[in-house]
């Protein structure tokens, strides 16, 4: 007689999460593979994967797994990302939620908004201010996140609020765009339990040719500098106080230098790009490689701007 497989804790709170969807009609995939949903490419499956097309549906998300005890990834568009090949163990709630309202120089819009979509619109209705953007391939949520910024903008300088969920005590509530602890491609949402649902802009009225002539000044620098045809999570590190990067990198002889299935970009080289079918472990390892011989060379030990998240240690892997 062989003893029954135990149902590991992980299990049964999603055998939970499972029941408590079907309750309410939320449709769960399972075993998502992750990495088309990201730009990178790489990566393995979600346990559960649901998508949130409105602000109302991603906290029922939020409020379901925090009820069944399953872990939660919220994910935008994916464009920071480095997801483990084992993928995420847990709930991850695509975020689409996506309205956006315009009120004079005042534009409004859900996490899951697209940066380039909002950059249109403010072309369509005259407004300055976010034309850096439209080299952010994020969702406003992720922007936000990261205080992501190009072209001498950051989202700290265009955002007034910020609505969140706070996981901790289950509430919605909105703070200031002071409150935001923004600082280099940081701030507190990378700290704290909470998720963005929506965010206010102040922008100003100007002419809308000239709006439109900035953005696409900004795309052409961007397709002349970056490997935008090729599979990326943009830049891999932050620069370091008063220096770049990917002058770093490449001084170090770096460019073009290949783990497997990922190499240095030979046109930045503070960009990873991968093959087709990559694995994330040789990103992995690419990105430490290039740490220890930036900080061999120079004495500069890079920090990552990507993301590395799901199960990096093995632990839930399948
Ligand atoms: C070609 C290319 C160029 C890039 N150029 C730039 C650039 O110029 N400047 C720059 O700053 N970045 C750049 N990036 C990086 C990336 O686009 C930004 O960091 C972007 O803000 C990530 O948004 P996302 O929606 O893709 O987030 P994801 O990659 O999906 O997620 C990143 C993190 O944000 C969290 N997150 C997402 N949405 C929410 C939410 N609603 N609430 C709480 N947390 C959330 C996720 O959980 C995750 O931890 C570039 C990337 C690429 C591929």
């Amino acid at each position: 007689m062989t003893a029954a497989k135990p149902i590991s804790t992980h299990g049964a709170r999603l055998e939970r999460l499972d029941a408590l969807a079907a309750k309410e009609g939320l449709v769960l995939e399972q075993d998502v593979p992750l990495a088309p949903l990201t730009t990178l490419r790489v990566g393995g499956p979600a346990d559960r994967l649901v998508l949130a097309r409105t602000r109302e549906s991603l906290v029922r998300a939020l409020r379901l797994s925090r009820a069944s005890g399953v872990p939660w990834f919220v994910l935008g568009n994916g464009s920071d990302l480095v997801v483990a090949d084992a993928g995420i163990r847990g709930l991850v709630i695509r975020n689409r939620a996506r309205a956006v309202s315009v009120e004079g120089e005042a534009l409004r819009a859900d996490g899951g908004a697209a940066m380039a979509m909002l950059v249109k619109r403010c072309i369509s209705d005259g407004l300055t201010g976010l034309e850096f953007g439209i080299s952010i391939p994020g969702t406003l949520g992720g922007a936000v996140w990261a205080n992501a910024g190009a072209h001498e903008g950051e989202m700290r300088d265009v955002i007034t609020a910020v609505e969140v969920w706070d996981s901790a005590a289950d509430t919605e509530r909105s703070l200031a765009g002071n409150e935001c602890a923004f600082a280099y491609r940081e701030s507190r949402f990378k700290h704290a339990p909470e998720v963005i649902l929506s965010a206010s802009l102040a922008l100003h009225h100007g002419d809308r040719e000239q709006i439109a002539r900035r953005v696409s000044e900004h795309q052409a620098q961007r397709r002349a500098t970056q490997p935008l045809a090729d599979q990326n999570a943009g830049s891999v590190f932050r620069n370091p106080p008063g220096d770049h990067a990917g002058r770093l990198i490449e001084a170090a002889g770096l460019k073009g230098f290949r783990v497997g299935s990922a190499a240095v970009s030979t046109l930045h080289a503070n960009f990873i790009v991968t093959d087709r079918s990559a694995q994330a472990a040789d990103v992995r390892a690419l990105g430490d490689h290039v740490r220890e011989t930036v900080a061999a060379h120079f004495g500069v030990t890079l920090a990552y701007e990507i993301e590395f998240v799901g199960a990096w240690d093995g632990e839930g892997a399948r």
